[in-house]
């Protein structure tokens, strides 16, 4: 608990000795109100009022916002009136306190209406004085550290309340600290399942990320030092709230949020800011599609930072964050930055904001639109803004999805613009097709006649309209791999007979295969495409229906899956690419790279491969006749999933050493379930990423090494 004494020795290096007193008797003032009262947690009351001023404090807020906090709640719960407070602390505090007050005695029965009416009145308390917010997100953080003694129901309300109104507004604000402590203490109770899940995946990585960090700090330290420049740098691993809304907003794994190990370079002027990103991208490479710069275009909430992601030696990512001092006090504290204690500023008196701007925009909104609803649905898409507006260069405007790109608004625009763009200029300056738009952009696309889609376009398009249509277009040049692939089964095929070079020469090959197969067979462009996708089954009975009787070269060697299994001879598929339309895992073994596979031709799926292991090849189940030859290329690299089951001792901490093992082997758990099956016996199933066979049986002798530990066994 907070002591008042603690509260005035941090205040004591930026507020007067006379201003003080007014803390002392504002304290006096409230333990007498709230005498007698304890809080749910059994704790005298005052420590509450205590608690909100000491945060306060630590944010340097001025005086009358420290003696309003303290008094925050005795109008609610005390016999106090707004007149006994206007006596004794003046018509600031009394405002200030009633305006906290009315913000709190919000009762509407639906749960809509009531959060409508929670965000009028809190706009409307914000802009007769915007010191109002500081002191209810303050009462709001204490709270929320203080629920879990109340009742399940109160404290999910309590918390989806914050998350759908408070930390918005926070965020808007600016105040990018409480926002995060906002969220992170609401997560557990809004999404408990969730939460135990990220904390689960999150926690095993911390340690090995805590190293990893240190000694990047330490590198990127001695790299701008040894460049003569100021720098003071913070690490911080992404906060377990940031992970999830990441991985639902853009529906990703845990392995693709890159920002999870950050680290913050903060210094002394903009220059410097762009001279340290200089550095570190000489140093290291980063990740094009993840370079931001914020400081030349600010957030709406006027963040700015220069964020960028590198790769270091040992393959890890890390997202660094380059700022200067302001702009890293703006992007703590927002607002509030500018309700420091100033001795020269009178107190209201202050630098007109962008963020006061938003305010009095939205109490003007408030006044437009009575109707609660509606107030509620323009205010949340004024919160978080929804749409982004841009422009072509004739004017049009053109509105998109928040993140949306360059490459998305060529869609946007008509389909043959995206699939033919090369890049963009917006406002005027050359900008990559990547780059994500803002509101009041003009952008103009370049295009050329012969530029074709690529995959790695996809990464440039965010909207479900663009992705569907490069897709589409991908798919058509998908059609010329799938006839590289028919050639190759076919040669294959042929070559196992004796067959007269003559007889082979295609064009005597077309009209054959053309009177055989029909349309499927109208050229041998479309002979091989139907063959590489499956359509048309390359086999001795095809082969033999072609040229008749032919003698085998190798008589034994076909029907058998086993038997066309000979590793490597450069001749069977190579697996380079798991991504195309072509070749796939099969989702019943999940084959892992460097496991001995093989393909399956499927009508107009293309190529399936499968584990050795996996039962329909081990049982002959899958038609021996579509099997092909398949190997893993060595350049293919990729994550893999694998399911291990472990039978251990049920004793306390198993599951951690076995996650710990696997993190220590830099293996990612998605998935951990233990049960208890008998007495003293648990039964773990693990589902890992991993990179390849040796990864994984390097994962499984490391947990079965553990002394807990009965067998391990890949499922
Ligand atoms: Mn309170």
């Amino acid at each position: 608990m907070v002591r008042f004494d603690d509260i005035l020795e941090k205040v004591s290096s930026y507020i007067s000795e006379k201003e003080i007193g007014a803390l002392r008797k504002a304290y006096v003032f409230a333990g007498q109100a709230h005498k007698g009262q304890v809080r749910r947690s059994g704790e005298p009351y005052l420590s509450h009022p205590l608690e909100v001023a000491d945060y306060l404090a630590d944010m340097r807020l001025d005086k009358t916002t420290l003696v309003a906090a303290l008094l925050h709640d005795v109008l609610e719960d005390t016999d106090t009136t707004a007149a006994a407070i206007r006596e004794s602390f003046g018509r600031e505090v009394a405002d200030l306190v009633e305006g906290v007050t009315k913000i709190s005695r919000v009762q509407e029965v639906s749960p809509e209406v009531r959060r409508a009416e929670t965000l009028r009145k809190i706009i409307l308390a914000m802009t007769d004085d915007i010191r109002v917010i500081f002191i209810k997100l303050a009462d709001r953080i204490h709270n929320l550290k203080t629920l879990r003694h109340l009742d399940e129901e109160r404290q999910r309300q309590i918390a989806r309340e914050t998350l759908d109104i408070y930390a918005p507004i926070a965020n808007r604000l600016g105040m990018g600290r409480i926002r995060a402590e906002l969220e992170d203490l609401s997560f557990r109770y809004v999404a408990p399942e969730e939460f135990a899940k990220i904390t689960a995946t999150v926690e095993p990585q911390r340690k090995a990320a805590e190293a990893d960090l240190a000694a990047m700090k330490k590198m990127l330290e001695d790299l701008i030092a040894a460049n003569g420049l100021p720098a003071e740098i913070v690490s911080r691993i992404k906060r377990p709230y940031s992970i999830w809304s990441k991985m639902k907003r853009r529906d990703i794994g845990f392995d693709q949020v890159f920002d999870f190990l950050a680290l913050r370079v903060i210094t002394d002027s903009v220059k410097d800011c762009y001279a340290i990103l200089g550095i570190i991208h000489q140093r290291w490479p980063h990740l094009p599609q993840r370079f931001r710069d914020f400081i030349a275009m600010p957030k709406p909430n006027l963040y700015q930072a220069l964020h960028t992601t590198i790769i270091t030696e040992g393959r890890k990512t890390f997202e660094i964050q380059i700022r200067t001092r302001d702009m890293n006090d703006l992007a703590e504290n927002g607002i509030a930055a500018h309700w420091r204690y100033k001795d020269e500023a009178p107190p209201g008196l202050m630098v007109e904001d962008r963020r006061l701007h938003w305010l009095r925009e939205m109490a003007a909104l408030f006044e437009e639109k009575k109707n609660p609803q509606e107030f509620l649905r323009t205010l949340k898409t004024n919160l978080i803004p929804e749409e982004v507006y841009v422009f072509t260069p004739k004017g049009k405007v053109v509105n998109l999805p928040p993140g949306a790109t360059a490459l998305d608004f060529a869609f946007k625009i008509h389909t043959e613009v995206g699939l033919h763009a090369t890049g963009a200029r917006i406002n005027g300056s050359p900008a990559p097709l990547k780059a994500v738009l803002k509101t009041g952009d003009i952008i103009e696309v370049l295009t050329a006649a012969d530029k074709v889609p690529t995959r790695g376009m996809l990464a440039a398009a965010v909207t479900t309209g663009a992705r569907q249509e490069l897709r589409r277009s991908l798919d058509l040049k998908s059609l010329t791999t799938s006839e590289a692939l028919g050639r190759r089964l076919w040669e294959k095929e042929i070559r196992k007979y004796v067959i007269p070079a003559e007889s082979r020469r295609e064009e005597d090959l077309a009209p054959r295969l053309a009177a055989l197969l029909g349309p499927r067979a109208s050229s041998m462009e479309e002979f091989y495409r139907q063959a590489g996708l499956g359509r048309i089954v390359v086999d001795a009975k095809l082969v033999e229906a072609v040229f008749g009787p032919v003698a085998a070269r190798k008589p034994g060697l076909l029907g058998k899956a086993a038997a066309l299994v000979v590793p490597g001879k450069g001749q069977s598929v190579r697996i380079k690419d798991i991504d195309g339309q072509m070749i796939k895992l099969a989702k019943c073994c999940s084959p892992i790279k460097g496991e001995p596979v093989i393909g399956y031709m499927t009508a107009g799926r293309g190529l399936t491969v499968h584990s050795m292991r996996c039962p329909l090849v081990t049982k002959e189940i899958l038609d021996g006749q579509r099997l092909v030859e398949v190997s893993w290329d060595p350049s293919f690299s990729g994550t893999f999933k694998a399911r291990l089951l472990i039978k251990s001792k049920d004793t306390p901490g198993v599951l951690a050493k076995v996650a710990a093992a696997v993190a220590d082997l830099e293996g990612d758990i998605f998935k951990a379930e233990a049960a208890m099956v008998a007495e003293g016996k648990a039964r773990i199933t693990l589902d890992v990423r991993i990179r390849d066979i040796r990864h994984l049986e390097s994962i499984a002798r490391r947990i079965s090494g553990l002394k807990e530990i009965q067998s391990v066994e890949r499922v």
